[in-house]
């Protein structure tokens, strides 16, 4: 039994947390959960954002899996996950981008996995307000971290056999922050010899993924464009109900979908759980049960591809937790 820590988070979190529970259980995954309260719902009750037992939980066990959290816009708390990106040092964001066979989509054949800087940029969180009526934040980049989400691309286009890695930045215009983080994948890649390294500018590469999106392979680039762009790439195979993701660190990770707390449809069984279910699979990869991995994903795609087991988010009639019973029949 490996021991996970389990958010399940806020708005449509519990309901998408349980069927994952649900499924990895019926698919016969060694995990021992490990829940705890973060975010919203704790800082209502006891005022703290991020509870010690949670900190003490994930560094202990290495791996969580975490439901979405709710961020009040402008004022009130900082961002949780941002905050939590700091505190464990999870430098590297990573979300595959993948279409879905037998599901309807805009596109065929799209295949990328985003790789975004986690740590640091404009969501370092360095604002101030300067005077009455004018604002002024700090886009921060170093070296060290942009070489160190550099190499995390790199490697994982190695390991997965990928042929192209782009790098999107906007270094015309930000000639020192993004001049700098340019300089420092160029510097890297230099390295790895087999793989093609691929510069685009953010605005023309909005542009050629949604003219040409299966011309992508691994794409690295800053916290605030990789945000932008993966939820614009979770719009090309169908929604963001099927992107997944990974927070990586050295020593942690959190495995969690791209999307939101949903407030519109929490409560109401509408939920598409398989941007979180696409994340505990890569988490259980990650926790050397590939096998069970596999066997969810099959099952997943099963479900998917059929046009009477999919949610209303995909055109189907099913809740979340009709969904989650036709995987469990299909595993
Ligand atoms: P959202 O992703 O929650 O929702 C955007 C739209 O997509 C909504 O119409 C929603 O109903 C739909 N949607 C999202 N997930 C879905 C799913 N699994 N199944 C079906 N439909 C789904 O984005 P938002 O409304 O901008 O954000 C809501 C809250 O979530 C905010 O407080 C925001 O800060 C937070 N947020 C949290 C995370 C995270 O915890 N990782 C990520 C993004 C946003």
């Amino acid at each position: 039994m490996r021991k996970v820590t389990l958010v399940e988070g806020d708005g449509i979190g519990p309901e998408i947390t349980q069927s994952v529970q649900h499924i990895l259980e019926a698919a016969g995954a060694q995990i021992e959960w490990d829940a705890h309260e973060i975010g919203l719902t704790t800082y209502e009750k006891t005022g703290t954002l991020i509870p010690q037992e949670f900190i003490d939980s994930l560094e202990n066990n290495g791996v969580a899996l975490k439901g979405p959290t709710t961020t009040p816009v402008g004022g009130g708390h900082r961002s949780i996950n941002v905050s939590m990106r700091q505190l464990f040092k999870l430098y590297a964001n990573v979300r595959p981008i993948k279409t879905i066979k037998g599901l309807p989509s805009r596109y065929e054949n799209v295949d990328m996995i985003i790789v975004r800087e986690n740590s640091e940029d404009l969501y370092k969180g360095i604002e101030y307000k300067v005077s009455e009526g004018v604002a002024q934040g700090i886009k921060l980049i170093t070296a060290e971290a942009s070489e160190r989400i550099g190499r995390h691309a790199f490697e994982l286009a190695q390991k997965l056999g990928r042929k192209k890695v782009t790098v999107v930045h906007k270094a015309n215009i930000m000639k020192f922050t993004d001049g700098l983080f340019l300089e420092s994948v160029r510097k890297v890649a230099a390295n790895y010899t087999g793989i093609e390294l691929d510069e685009l500018i953010v605005d023309n590469c909005c542009m050629q993924m949604v003219t040409k999106p299966e011309q992508f392979d691994v794409i690295v680039t800053e916290n605030l464009y990789g945000d932008i762009l993966s939820d614009l790439a979770a719009g090309l195979i169908g929604g963001l109900g099927l992107a997944s993701g990974a927070n990586i660190g050295q020593k942690q990770a959190i495995f969690e979908a791209a999307h939101g707390s949903a407030p519109d449809i929490a409560g109401k069984d509408l939920a598409n759980p398989t941007a979180l279910l696409m994340s505990a699979t890569a988490m259980l990869d990650h926790i050397n049960q590939s096998d069970v991995a596999a066997r969810i994903e099959s099952a997943l795609k099963k479900t998917l591809a059929n046009p009477e087991t999919r949610t209303k988010d995909l055109g189907g009639t099913l809740g979340c937790k009709g969904f989650t019973e036709a995987i469990i029949s299909n595993l």
